[in-house]
């Protein structure tokens, strides 16, 4: 095969002509490490997704034993600890921390096969929805690098939409791995709270982090994430789903019943991407579902919950950042209390303080009811919702972001104006149950995401329909592709 012929395949096509013995795995890593390689070397002229690019393919010479995955290069979003590779967070604080383990994740992927090829930008410590928050520059949409690739997980999106990884994962906790797919136009799955660990992922808010994985096509999705679930002894929030992932293959959807919420579906949602969403409507009644319009009635209110809640959980998790244990120290202090304060002034970023001041401040003796236990009780609110829709339809679908990628720079001095792009993806972040975006159509030439949902552990059911739906949209990504 042909370099450019080599770089085509989806991740799951590479796997299998390695299996067959048609493709060599380090030709694969190597036509891809030099992409990745020329990405970073280029600097603000490229597209700024790695933060880390492997000198080499660490299981070369073990061709004979590339595993499931065949041995196809894998970006790793910055915050999964891997050992002996810079995991940063995207943050100054963790400049160079190289970390003693790798995490559970990316551990077992490695097992089944897939070799390192680098780590992803990300806004800092998971923080944004648009890569702009990095310590370390941002990413740029490769349809558009003026635009913004969504966030947090915006390297590993931008990179599998250029073609400069074959797949990658990242971590969504209220929607950072379906906006940046939305708005790279490829595939993005939030699983179930709980399926994946999170053992050694840099902890963001603890009870809403979940990793996925992010691919070109919802096959490739379902191989990596088949290859990542599973209890884990390091995570006591980790579980064993109850059937094992299955790689998808309906072409039709005969017999299920969509609900389009209608709270999320209409007011603040820009007129293109409503415009692709009810033409994926009309798609999913062609391939045989029957659409029905359900209610959450307090889905309105997630945002504002989760503006209390995620803070709330970073203030604690960062805690540890003080200069003592990990990463960067402040120079010159006097004493051990202008130490850390000078360390966390120095190597914290503008959003993460925010969070930071307004979770500690959540929580305070005086507010603790006013404001945590509030939220907490619209977050059961939230649950009890899915629960009854979920009593009339099987699945649901709405946009995944209210706007196709923005201008870099747009949003940045608007914290509230940033907070909306998740108007639609928290609401299934706070219930904890699953939720993929696909690509479904262009807006003003730039890519819009369906978001499909379903009830916990409905996975193999999301993929199913997820890859019928993929099949009639036919999106061609081609166009964002670095040549
Ligand atoms: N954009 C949201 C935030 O800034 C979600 C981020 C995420 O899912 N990690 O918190």
């Amino acid at each position: 095969m042909s370099g450019t012929d080599v770089l085509e395949l989806t991740a799951a096509a590479a796997a299998a002509q390695v299996a067959a013995g048609t493709l060599a795995p380090h030709e694969l890593f190597e036509a891809y490490r030099a992409r990745a390689q020329a990405d970073r070397d280029a600097g603000e002229q490229g597209l700024g997704c790695f933060t880390w690019v492997a000198p080499q393919d660490r299981g070369a010479g073990a061709d004979a034993q590339r595993g499931p995955l065949g041995g196809v290069p894998l970006a790793v979003k910055d915050l999964f600890c891997t050992e002996g590779v810079p995991s940063q967070s995207g943050s100054r604080i963790l400049e160079g921390y190289e970390p003693p383990y790798t995490a559970t994740a990316v551990a077992r992927l490695l097992e089944a096969g897939a070799s390192l090829l680098a780590k992803t930008n990300q806004d800092e410590f998971a923080m944004g929805s648009s890569t702009e928050n990095s310590a370390f520059g941002p990413t740029r949409n490769p349809w558009d690098r003026t635009r913004v690739p969504g966030g947090s997980s915006g390297g590993s999106a931008a990179a599998v939409a250029a073609g400069l990884a074959p797949w990658a994962i990242g971590t969504d906790t209220g929607g950072s791995i379906r906006q940046p797919a939305a708005l790279c136009g490829v595939v993005g799955l939030k699983p179930t709270y709980g399926t994946v660990s999170r053992y050694g992922m840099i902890a963001f808010a603890s009870s809403l982090d979940q990793a996925g994985p992010i691919t070109r096509d919802v096959r490739d999705a379902a191989l990596l994430l088949a290859h990542m679930v599973g209890r884990d002894g390091c995570d006591a929030t980790s579980l064993q789903a109850p059937e094992a992932i299955a790689l998808p293959s309906a072409q039709r959807l005969d017999g299920l019943v969509l609900g389009v919420p209608e709270e999320l579906s209409g007011e603040g949602i820009e007129r293109g991407v409503l415009d692709c969403f009810a033409a994926a409507l009309q798609r999913a009644q062609q391939l045989g579902a029957r659409v029905q319009s359900v209610h959450l009635p307090h889905a309105p209110h997630a945002l504002s919950a989760y503006y209390v809640l995620a803070p709330a959980e970073a203030s604690s998790n960062l805690a540890r950042f003080d200069g003592v244990r990990y990463g960067m120290r402040a120079e010159g202090a006097e004493e051990l209390l202008d130490m850390y304060t000078r360390t966390r002034h120095d190597g914290f970023g503008a959003e993460v303080k925010r969070r930071i001041m307004l979770g500690t401040y959540a929580l305070s003796s005086g507010y603790y009811e006013a404001y945590y236990g509030a939220a907490q009780r619209v977050r059961t609110r939230i649950s009890e919702d899915f629960r009854d829709a979920f009593g009339q339809v099987d699945l649901m679908l709405t946009p995944t972001a209210p706007t196709v990628a923005f201008e870099l720079g747009a949003k940045t001095s608007d914290p509230l104006e940033m907070y909306l792009n998740d108007y639609c993806t928290v609401p299934m972040s706070l219930a904890g149950i699953p939720a993929i975006s696909i690509p479904c159509g262009l807006s003003e030439g730039l890519p819009v995401g369906l978001q499909i949902a379903g009830p916990a552990f409905s996975e193999n059911r999301l993929l199913d329909a997820a890859h019928a739906l993929e099949l009639a949209f036919a999106f061609d990504g081609s166009a964002a592709r670095v040549r």
